[in-house]
C-alpha cells in the first residue's frame, strides 16, 4: 500500500497535470524546505530513559512565515508528517492566510506518559527546535493528541530561552496565556460553515428538514467533539460517533450533549475510557462499521486513511466531510467521485482550526482581545469566501472538489514563490 506522504504527493501530481505546472516547479513543491529529525531523551518518573523520535517539517514558506501543528501519536514518523507539512501549505492557500506549511509530531503514546513527564517531553522538543520556530519564523499549534496545556508549556519554554514574553510562536493557547475566544472550536465550526455552504448552493441533493438529516462522526477528540456540538444544536441527527476503541449507534439519535459530558468528564480523571463506556441509549459498532452506515453526511474526524481502496465502495452517504487531515485515500476519491459521493477536502473543510490560529497570532501580535462573536464571525468570512473561491475553480476545472482544491493552492503557492522571486 502507499504511504500517506506518497499518497499527497500523488494529488499534488494530479492536480499539476491539469493545470500544466511546469515540471521544475512541481519539483519545487513536492519537497519540503527543510527536515528536522529528532531523538528526544525523556528521564521518566521511575528513573527511567526513553527515547522518542520527533520531527518538525517546514515545507514552504513563500507566503508567510510556517504554521501547522504538532501531533504525538505512537504512530507518528516522518512520512505522515511530511505529508502533513505539505498539506498545511496548501490549506493555508486554500484559505489565503499569509502563511506557509509545516508540521511536528513525536513518536509517542501521551497516555503511557504522566502529566509531569508529559511536560517534560513538550519542553524538550521546544529545547531541540527552538532555533527554527518563532512568532515570525514557523507558529506550531495543537493537532492529534495535543492541546491548550501542551502550547502553554511549549510558549512558556520558547520564552523562557529567549528571555522574552513571546505567547505568538504557538497558538491554540489557554485564554489567560495569549490564547483566543473561538479557537477550541474553530476546527468543527469552519467545517460545518464549509458543509452548509455547500448543502445551500446543492438544495436537491438533500431535501430534509435538519432534524431528518443523519450525521455520523468518526472521531470525539476536538474536532469531532465539537462538531457533534455544534451539529446537534443546529438541530441535525447524529446517529453514531466514535473514538479509537469504538463507536455507538442510535438510528433515532444519539443524545449527543449528555453522551460528550459523561465522556469528557470521564476521560479527564482517566485517559483510557471510550466513548462506548458512556450511559445512554445506542448499540456499540466498530469504526469500520461506523464508515459504512447509511447516512447523509459522514465526518472522518480522526486519522489519515479511514477511508481507503477496502472501504470505498462500501460508503453510503452523499458528503464526506473531511474535518481530520487525508482521511480520504487518493485512490477512494476518485471511486467516491464515480460514485456521485461529494468529498469536501481536508483542506478547505478542517481549515477552520488554523484560520482560528491566525487571528489569534494576530491579538497576541497586536495585545488585543476580541470577543468571540467577533472571532466566529472572521473565521465563517473567510471560509466562505474559501468555499466560494474554490467552487469556481472546480466548476472552471470540471473536476472534483479535492482536485480543486490541491490546483487552486498550487497555483497560489506558484504565484508568493514567483512574487518573492525564489523561482
Ligand atoms: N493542527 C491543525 C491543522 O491541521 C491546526 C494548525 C494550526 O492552527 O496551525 O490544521
Amino acid at each position: 500500500m502507499e504511504s500517506f506522504y506518497q499518497d499527497v504527493l500523488r494529488r499534488i501530481k494530479k492536480a499539476s497535470e491539469i493545470i500544466k505546472l511546469p515540471e521544475q516547479i512541481e519539483e519545487v513543491i513536492l519537497n519540503p524546505q527543510r527536515i528536522i529529525q529528532l531523538s528526544l531523551t525523556l528521564k521518566r518518573d521511575n528513573g527511567n530513559i526513553e527515547t522518542y523520535k520527533a520531527y518538525r517539517v517546514q515545507h514552504n514558506d513563500a507566503p508567510g512565515p510556517f504554521k501547522g501543528g504538532i501531533r504525538f501519536h505512537a504512530d507518528t514518523d516522518l512520512d505522515e508528517v511530511s505529508a502533513l507539512a505539505t498539506l498545511m501549505s496548501l490549506k493555508n492557500s486554500v484559505v489565503n492566510l499569509p502563511y506557509g506549511g509545516a508540521k511536528g509530531g513525536i513518536g509517542v503514546d501521551p497516555r503511557s506518559l504522566s502529566e509531569a513527564e508529559l511536560e517534560r517531553l513538550s519542553r524538550e522538543y521546544v529545547n531541540a527546535i527552538h532555533n527554527v520556530i518563532g512568532p515570525r519564523k514557523d507558529i506550531p499549534a495543537p493537532d492529534v493528541n495535543t492541546n491548550g496545556q501542551i502550547m502553554a508549556w511549549m510558549a512558556d519554554q520558547y520564552s523562557l530561552l529567549n528571555n522574552n514574553y513571546l505567547p505568538g510562536v504557538f497558538t491554540g493557547k489557554p485564554m489567560n496565556f495569549g490564547g483566543s475566544f473561538g479557537r477550541d472550536i474553530a476546527t468543527s465550526f469552519g467545517g460545518i460553515v464549509v458543509l452548509e455552504e455547500f448543502l445551500k448552493k446543492e438544495k436537491k441533493l438533500i431535501k430534509k428538514q435538519n432534524s431528518e438529516i443523519t450525521i455520523a462522526i468518526q472521531g470525539a477528540g476536538n474536532a469531532g467533539a465539537n462538531a457533534a456540538r455544534i451539529l446537534s444544536k443546529k438541530g441535525y441527527k447524529i446517529i453514531a460517533i466514535s473514538d479509537s476503541k469504538g463507536g455507538i449507534l442510535n438510528k433515532n439519535g444519539l443524545k449527543i450533549e449528555a453522551i460528550l459530558d459523561e465522556y469528557q468528564e470521564e476521560k479527564r480523571k482517566d485517559s483510557s475510557v471510550t466513548i462506548t463506556e458512556s450511559g445512554g441509549e445506542f448499540q456499540k459498532i466498530t469504526n469500520k462499521e461506523l464508515l459504512e452506515l447509511t447516512v447523509d453526511i459522514l465526518i472522518p474526524a480522526a486519522l489519515e486513511n479511514q477511508i481507503n481502496n477496502e472501504n470505498a465502495k462500501k460508503i453510503k452517504t452523499k458528503i464526506v466531510l473531511e474535518l481530520a487531515n487525508g482521511p480520504v485515500t487518493f485512490d477512494a476519491n476518485e471511486a467516491l467521485f464515480e460514485n456521485k459521493v461529494t468529498v469536501l477536502p481536508g483542506i478547505l473543510a478542517n481549515a477552520g482550526g488554523v484560520v482560528g490560529s491566525y487571528f489569534e497570532w494576530v491579538q497576541n501580535n497586536s495585545g488585543d482581545r476580541w470577543s468571540k462573536e467577533d472571532v466566529l464571525g472572521k473565521i465563517e468570512t473567510k471560509m466562505k469566501e474559501a468555499f466560494a473561491d474554490l467552487d469556481l475553480v472546480k466548476t472552471k476545472l470540471k473536476t472534483d472538489y479535492h482536485t480543486a482544491a490541491f490546483a487552486s493552492s498550487i497555483l497560489k503557492l506558484q504565484e508568493a514563490m514567483k512574487t518573492r522571486g525564489r523561482i
